[in-house]
């Protein structure tokens, strides 16, 4: 027998589990059904497709009994794929997905005391020790003669020693501790059979002694003869629900076959239920999570939707299935259509394949459409959500531009929380030629920033666009409706506020007074332009319609991308104001050189970048003040 040591973060994973989905603990029944129900899709799918497995002829079951008195266990028992030596080593002494690990490592202590989190991947297996003091895992893989025994305590190492077993299969035995009496139950398995697992697509047996009393007979000591049956029933529906008729599915139906089958504790926000039929015939049942996966804006996120052909499991491992963009769906696709034997590369490029993919695109985005329409409440809890990755589908799906362009939404200077392109455009007042937006900070930074003012007098809206793909993706826009998107943060939207009753008067004056500030601050800027759009402000920095944006380039530069040194910015001036008078006044240099440097450097603190020199910036705006 061999001992071997978890990795360290399983032992970091189980104690997160315990302690965490505590409150919850019932679900490791579910997680342990749904294990077994993928090893009999995966040896269903083999018998059809693998040379060696070809024919294999089995009949796919899951077998729950339990035993009562001083030392109770509960076992689950399938004739799955099974799994030999190596399988047990790597799938129950590590943690198998990267995306859980990274996951793990990004949680803060205070964040892993908050179980909806935890309940958001899947802890699978390792539930089991939620309720159990000991596990014991008997498994033979399919068309291997020997089995082996995998057993633990869950406290850093697990052991390893040959054994034998009838079939092909795993049994899992759960010595129950005191946390887990009461699963040791004929109603209570039912009852969670029935709660989480009731469309598992084979059938769950349960055996179970029963007692019956007849009074009729009687023992040798005279008292009514007792007798046990044993006996075996089956406890769940185990129908594919999405083959049903929608109209006799119950939304708890749904809700529950959501859970039962995505690792989620949280039911769906909404679900989508499609019967195609025709040229091509498939159905389609889609979920969107309540909350976003954690793993959402990971690049090895786990995909949310299995292929199905004819019911016969196919791969839950497809990122191809849907668009990255769609990655937060989950949920099947099951194909009339396709062979069975369907590999990841003919996939690709299955006709069938991809219009049934182009078809479920379309429908999502037509019922995302639909709800932001008649349910406002729920299409903004979506949006919460999700905004982001539709976001990146404005950019990486053609097709679907213009309904992405009504789905997508953005925060508002006139605006409280989210608002779409179309209610913009309604709120428009007729002199206003184009769509404003300003890119490139946190929220709270550009809603404060001073080239807002103008904007604000005139009665224009600005989209406040403070996600970081904004900058990306509004550059891809274009145009909505044939209105120009125009970032007020660059050089080409100036040219729209100026109208007849704000002259910008080119006098020999204000030239004069731009040509001192340029020579004061020399090689800093890359144009000193008046402004005809500051009211309130000296002074504002803007870049040149072709370059990134001030906040853009720090961002690039904080991920070690892009040398900036020499996009230089344009500076606005305000020739109203107070301080730039001044300028225009004084004929003492040095004076002039230091008034034009804070002017500079405050236009683009209000920017939220700090000055090249903070402390030669404190120094003149010290000595400024104390003249
Ligand atoms: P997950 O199911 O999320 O992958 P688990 O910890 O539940 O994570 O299981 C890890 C792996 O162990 C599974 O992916 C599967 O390969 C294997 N496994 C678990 N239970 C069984 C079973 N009953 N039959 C065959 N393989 C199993």
């Amino acid at each position: 027998m061999k001992q071997r040591k978890f990795k360290t973060e399983v032992s970091e994973l189980l104690q997160l589990i315990i302690h965490s989905l505590y409150s919850n603990k019932e679900i490791f029944l579910r997680e342990l059904v749904s294990n077994s129900s993928d090893a009999l899709d995966k040896l269903k799918y083999l018998s059809l497709t693998d040379e060696k497995l070809k024919g294999f002829a089995f009949e796919p079951r899951i077998d729950i009994s339990f035993t009562e008195g001083d030392k109770r266990t509960l076992t689950i028992s399938d004739n799955g794929l099974g799994m030999d030596e190596d399988d047990l080593a790597n799938n129950l002494g590590t943690i198998a997905s990267s995306g859980t690990k990274k996951f793990l490592a990004s949680l803060t202590e205070e964040q892993k005391k908050d179980s909806n989190l935890i309940g958001q991947f899947g802890v699978g297996f390792y539930s089991a020790f939620m309720v159990a003091d000991k596990v014991e895992v008997i498994s033979r893989k399919a068309g291997e003669e020997i089995a082996h025994k995998w057993s633990s305590t869950g406290k850093g190492t697990y052991s390893l020693e040959e054994t034998t077993r009838e079939e092909q299969g795993t049994t899992i035995t759960l010595y129950l501790g005191e946390e887990g009496t009461e699963f040791a139950n004929r109603w209570q398995i039912q009852q969670l059979v029935k709660k989480y697992s009731d469309h598992v697509a084979f059938p769950i047996f349960l055996s179970y002694d029963q007692e019956s009393v007849d009074d009729k007979k009687k023992d040798k000591d005279g008292n009514p003869l007792k007798t046990v049956e044993h006996k075996v029933e089956q406890i769940n529906n185990s129908s594919a629900l999405w083959r049903n008729n929608k109209n006799d599915i119950t939304p708890e139906e749904y809700n529950e076959f959501y859970k039962s089958s995505s690792y989620d504790s949280e039911d769906p926000l909404f679900y989508i239920h499609t019967k195609a039929e025709g040229a091509i015939e498939y159905t389609t049942l889609f979920f969107i999570p309540a909350k976003a996966p954690f793993d959402m804006n990971q690049a090895d996120y786990r995909p949310g939707v299995k292929l199905f052909v004819k019911r016969v499991y196919i791969t839950d491992d497809d990122k191809e299935l849907l668009p990255t963009y769609l990655r937060f769906v989950r949920g099947i696709i099951d194909s009339e259509d396709l062979p069975l034997n369907v590999s990841r590369e003919i996939l690709q490029q299955n006709r069938v394949m991809s219009s049934i993919r182009n078809a479920s695109v379309k429908k999502l985005l037509s019922e995302f459409q639909k709800i932001s329409e008649q349910n406002p409440d729920k299409y903004a809890t979506f949006i919460e959500q999700y905004n982001r990755p539709l976001k990146e589908g404005l950019y990486s799906d053609y097709a679907n531009r213009d309904t992405l362009l009504e789905l997508v939404r953005f925060k508002s200077s006139t605006e409280d929380g989210y608002v779409s392109l179309a209610s913009y455009k309604e709120r428009m007042s007729t002199d206003q030629k184009s769509i404003y937006y300003i890119t490139g900070g946190k929220e709270s930074t550009l809603k404060a920033s001073p080239l807002l003012e103008a904007y604000r007098k005139r009665g224009f809206e600005v989209l406040i666009m403070s996600d970081d793909i904004d900058d990306i993706v509004v550059g891809s826009i274009g145009t909505y409706k044939d209105l120009p998107l125009k970032a007020i943060n660059k050089s080409g939207a100036v040219d729209d506020l100026k109208s007849d009753e704000e002259p910008v008067e080119k006098t020999k004056e204000s030239k004069k007074l731009i040509k001192k500030i340029k020579k004061a601050l020399g090689d800093k800027v890359k144009d000193v332009v008046i402004s005809s759009r500051l009211v309130e402000s000296p002074a504002v920095v803007v870049v040149d319609e072709n370059d990134p944006s001030v906040q853009m380039q720090q961002l690039l530069k904080s991920m070690g991308q892009g040398d900036f040194e020499d996009i230089k910015p344009i500076l606005e001036v305000n020739i109203e104001d107070p301080m730039v008078k001044k300028i225009e006044a004084s004929d003492d240099d040095e004076y002039v050189a230091d008034l034009c440097s804070v002017l500079l450097d405050q236009a683009l603190l209000a920017e939220g970048v700090m000055p090249k020199d903070p402390v030669a910036f404190t120094k003149k705006l010290h000595s400024l003040l104390s003249r």
